[in-house]
């Protein structure tokens, strides 16, 4: 008897401390105050192994033992969050989803067409997102991205079009959301100084974007000052000290939008999707880190809001269909060829590619093929560009180059139309081989060109953070999101 009553008094303390704690988790877990969502497009396992291979071997370990590969100063920031689940990438009609379709599914948790944002399969029905929810509920609202401001993954948080490529229709939609800041790159069609008369200042020089900092504006554009290429930001690996970090812009933001309402965040890595399309891995590594490193600022402000932060970092589909590994070097990796890479592919085209090409296409007899050997200037360049060493190649790797030269420099080299698409893609030839030979060399393979339809993982960390885990559809997203922050039940029609 004695035994069964302190059973049933221990129960009934635990039933107790259940119901306190169960409340205590209530209170404490209630809509959280601030937000932030990270996605890098074109962001999936492979470029996040990749990352942290480089980064071991960077800070002076080896990718091939696990006690370097696990020390925190290895890891991105993102893999260390606590919550971790799995999303399905596939669009209405295709398994290799375009950012478009995808950032529909996750801003306003509605499945679509390639091309398509904001609206359904029908491109008749506009659709909102989460952050004009969020806006509606008070928050103020922030859109981050490393390219322009108008591409397909920013423009699902506030435009609804039927083509991606409606830029004029997204710019007009972007000065009437109403939204108080928008960071990163420029506009594709509207002259950012016409920003004015819808009521944003416009910022576009280092100094003036980190002032805001501590002088918060109502409605702002922060405009990078140097846009690279396609209205966005340099890749990581090209970014002069002039310019501002995505790491930056986020601060920047924060500092903006923290009021009593709080914020709802977006911020995406635009170009590593680009430098995966392009396969350079040296470029997508840059950029993985400056995402990641944005991811951090989030992280430290969470540490001041522990009970009132959610962070979300995804990615929208895969590019490229990078692999950790390599038919060439099967159970070696060699990150440390990765390390002496100092200018990603697009900066390398524009400046010494071009420079090599002006000073040489005249001169060179291109009836004769296999120049490449003979010209030290280019051999030169690879080296001090990609650290790519003439002597140190094997003959196979010899000859892809000097044929991709060939083509590069004359045009005139013999491979049939499918094995140019094979080898280079729509790419410069001498360029993407020369990151094809590195990146095979580091242990790094790639597949596609274009965009591959392997799952992709969330990351989360605050208020709400289990509801991520999982393997779940990416509307589902959004619909976690909308639940997150008591928005009501999304898709939610205009
Ligand atoms: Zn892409």
């Amino acid at each position: 008897m004695k035994i069964k009553k302190t059973a049933k008094k221990n129960l009934g303390a635990m039933v107790m401390a259940g119901a306190i704690m169960f409340s205590a988790t209530v209170a404490g877990a209630g809509t959280p105050k601030y937000v932030f969502f990270f996605l890098g497009d074109g962001m999936s396992n492979s470029q996040i192994q990749a990352t942290e291979a480089y980064m071991t071997q960077a800070n002076g370990g080896s990718a091939h033992e696990a006690a370097d590969l696990l020390r925190p100063e290895n890891r991105l920031n993102m893999s260390k969050m606590p919550v971790i689940g799995m999303q399905t990438t596939y669009d209405v009609h295709s398994l290799m989803p375009d950012s478009a379709s995808s950032a529909t599914a996750f801003a306003c948790g509605l499945k679509t067409q390639s091309g398509t944002v904001g609206m359904d399969d029908s491109k008749t029905v506009s659709y909102k997102s989460i952050a004009q929810l969020a806006h509606e509920a008070g928050k103020k609202v922030g859109v981050i991205s490393s390219v322009s401001l108008d591409h397909a993954t920013p423009a699902a948080y506030y435009a609804s079009v039927p083509s991606r490529g409606n830029y004029g229709d997204i710019d007009t939609q972007l000065v009437g959301s109403g939204y108080e800041f928008f960071g990163g790159g420029g506009l594709k069609v509207m002259d950012p100084d016409e920003l004015d008369d819808y009521g944003y200042e416009l910022l576009n020089d280092r100094e003036s974007i980190m002032g805001l900092k501590d002088a918060p504006r109502d409605k702002v554009v922060c405009i990078n000052p140097w846009l690279q290429n396609s209205q966005a930001m340099p890749y990581a690996i090209d970014r002069p000290e002039t310019n501002v970090s995505l790491a930056e812009m986020t601060e920047v933001a924060i500092a903006n939008l923290k009021g009593d309402q709080g914020f709802f965040i977006m911020v995406e890595g635009g170009k590593i999707d680009w430098a995966c399309h392009a396969n350079d891995a040296g470029a997508t590594i840059g950029d993985m880190q400056a995402f990641d490193n944005a991811v951090g600022v989030a992280l430290d402000f969470y540490k001041q809001h522990p009970f009132n932060t959610l962070i979300v970092v995804t990615g929208d589909h895969e590019t490229g269909g990078m692999s950790i590994g390599h038919a060439t070097t099967a159970y070696s990796a060699h990150y440390e060829r990765l390390l002496g890479q100092t200018s990603s592919f697009t900066y390398f085209d524009a400046n010494q590619w071009a420079e090599h090409k002006a000073a040489y296409a005249a001169t060179t007899d291109c009836s004769t093929p296999d120049t490449l050997a003979g010209n030290a200037d280019m051999l030169g360049l690879m080296e001090s560009v990609f650290d790519l060493n003439w002597t140190d190649l094997n003959e196979y790797q010899k000859e892809k180059l000097e044929d991709a030269y060939d083509k590069s420099l004359c045009g005139n080299n013999d491979n049939s139309n499918a094995e140019n698409g094979l080898l280079y893609g729509n790419y410069n030839p001498i360029t993407v081989t020369i990151t094809h030979i590195l990146n095979e060399q580091a242990s790094i393979g790639w597949t596609s060109y274009s965009h591959t339809g392997v799952p992709v993982p969330v990351f989360a960390q605050g208020v709400y953070k289990r509801l991520f885990a999982g393997f779940y559809d990416n509307t589902d997203i959004a619909k976690k999101m909308a639940r997150a922050m008591s928005l009501g039940t999304v898709p939610a029609m205009k």
